[in-house]
């Protein structure tokens, strides 16, 4: 087998520098940005469990503190306040690359979200180069935009409107692509890439208006849940425990992807509306608002590429999986704003 990152091996933080791919290995140094974030906060509770040391690297834009606070005083952990967009140097064994705003909510009509996309993901690429980590990237799903193959393959080169108000995202992180394959080809980093479908779980904010999210938090406040469009539109909902061991796979692993990471269970939002309703009350009432533009009609992943090399296929079905975050969004919504479980 090859030995991991020739130029600098794990020479650091295990003796010999030179330790095969697939031997247990402890204590590497690891930077996960948008750490603090719903999806960031629960694969460094992974890295954490397995004996890392992790530095979060976070600006809490759309993160809490109260997503990691458990680890605060465990000196395997560090927290650092910072903007990607800005340099950053450190020592690491790998980068796994997150922060970024995920809901349009949060991404629509700010220049700021692509900037974050392309210069925070070119800092991370740069140090990643100084320091010979290895780096990991996560894209999207919606760099195939509204899509004309149905299920998505990742040879698939999507259907993206380049001046749309969801541009900067999917723009974004196309342009985050492309950047991780250039670091690779020419600068020999060693790069992963994952693309993302809809992921749902405890932590996730709660009024960042996507569509799970929403869901809940309007059924659990006896609200009614307002779907958008004739709600014919589809998604996959992978549960975030999920996407960390895919992560974590495709870290570990030897290819370099792009990988599909998603459930390949599709819902139309009338029948997620239907899911939540029975979970949560079934009474709730369901109300029809004016769809976003751009919005993709369909999104199912293809993920035989992720289940034949990584070995990887989700485990958790959206109706084993809703539950657990009703119970984190009950807490947060009604009870001591404590964080959330896994
Ligand atoms: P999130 O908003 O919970 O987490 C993103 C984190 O990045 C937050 O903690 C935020 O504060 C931080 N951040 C944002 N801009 C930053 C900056 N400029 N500098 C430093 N930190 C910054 O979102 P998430 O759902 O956990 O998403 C994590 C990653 O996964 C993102 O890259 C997202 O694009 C990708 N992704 C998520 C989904 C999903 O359904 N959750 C789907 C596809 C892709
Ligand atoms: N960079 C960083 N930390 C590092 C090394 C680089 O943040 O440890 C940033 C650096 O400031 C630059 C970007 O990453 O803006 C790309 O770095 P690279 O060396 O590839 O390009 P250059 O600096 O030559 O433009
Ligand atoms: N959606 C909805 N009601 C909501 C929020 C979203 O019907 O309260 C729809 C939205 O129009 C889209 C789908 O749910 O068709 C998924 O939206 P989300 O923002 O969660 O994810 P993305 O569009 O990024 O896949």
């Amino acid at each position: 087998q090859r030995a991991y990152n020739p130029r600098v091996g794990f020479g650091a933080v295990n003796s010999g520098g030179k330790i095969p791919l697939g031997l247990k290995r402890k204590g590497l140094r690891i930077v996960v940005t948008g750490g603090a974030g719903f999806v960031g906060s629960h694969l460094v509770d992974r890295l954490i469990a397995r004996g890392d040391s992790v530095i979060v690297v976070d600006n809490f834009f759309t993160g809490r503190k109260e997503n990691v606070m458990h680890h605060f005083g465990n000196p395997n952990f560090e927290l650092i306040r910072h903007d990607v967009v800005e340099p950053l140097l450190l020592e690491v064994d790998q980068i796994y690359h997150l922060a970024c705003p995920a809901s349009p909510v949060h991404y629509k009509f700010n220049p700021k979200f692509y900037k974050t996309n392309v210069v925070g993901t070119l800092n991370m690429l740069g140090l990643a180069k100084r320091v010979g980590a290895r780096f990991l990237l996560t894209s999207t799903s919606e760099v195939y935009g509204d899509p004309l193959q149905h299920p998505q393959k990742e040879t698939y080169w999507g259907n993206v409107n380049p001046i749309g108000v969801r541009s900067c995202y999917d723009e974004g992180k196309r342009t985050a692509e492309t950047l991780t394959m250039d670091y690779h080809r020419g600068a020999g980093v060693e790069v992963r890439i994952a693309r993302i479908f809809n992921t749902y779980g405890p932590r996730m904010c709660i009024d960042d208006g996507r569509v799970v999210s929403n869901f809940v938090a309007q059924a659990l406040r006896k609200e009614p849940l307002t779907v958008y469009g004739d709600g014919k539109q589809t998604r996959s909902f992978q549960f975030v425990s999920d996407l960390v061991e895919g992560l974590m796979r495709l870290m570990e692993g030897e290819h370099v992807g792009p990988f599909n990471l998603g459930n390949p269970g599709e819902f139309t939002m009338l029948e997620l509306a239907q899911v939540v309703q029975e979970t949560i009350d079934p009474n709730a009432k369901i109300e029809f608002r004016p769809n976003t533009e751009d919005d993709p009609h369909k999104r199912k992943p293809d993920i035989s590429r992720a289940k034949e090399l990584l070995g990887w296929e989700p485990k958790v079905s959206l109706r084993k999986g809703l539950p657990k975050m009703v119970k984190d969004f009950r807490q947060r919504i009604f009870g001591d704003h404590k964080e959330g479980g896994a």
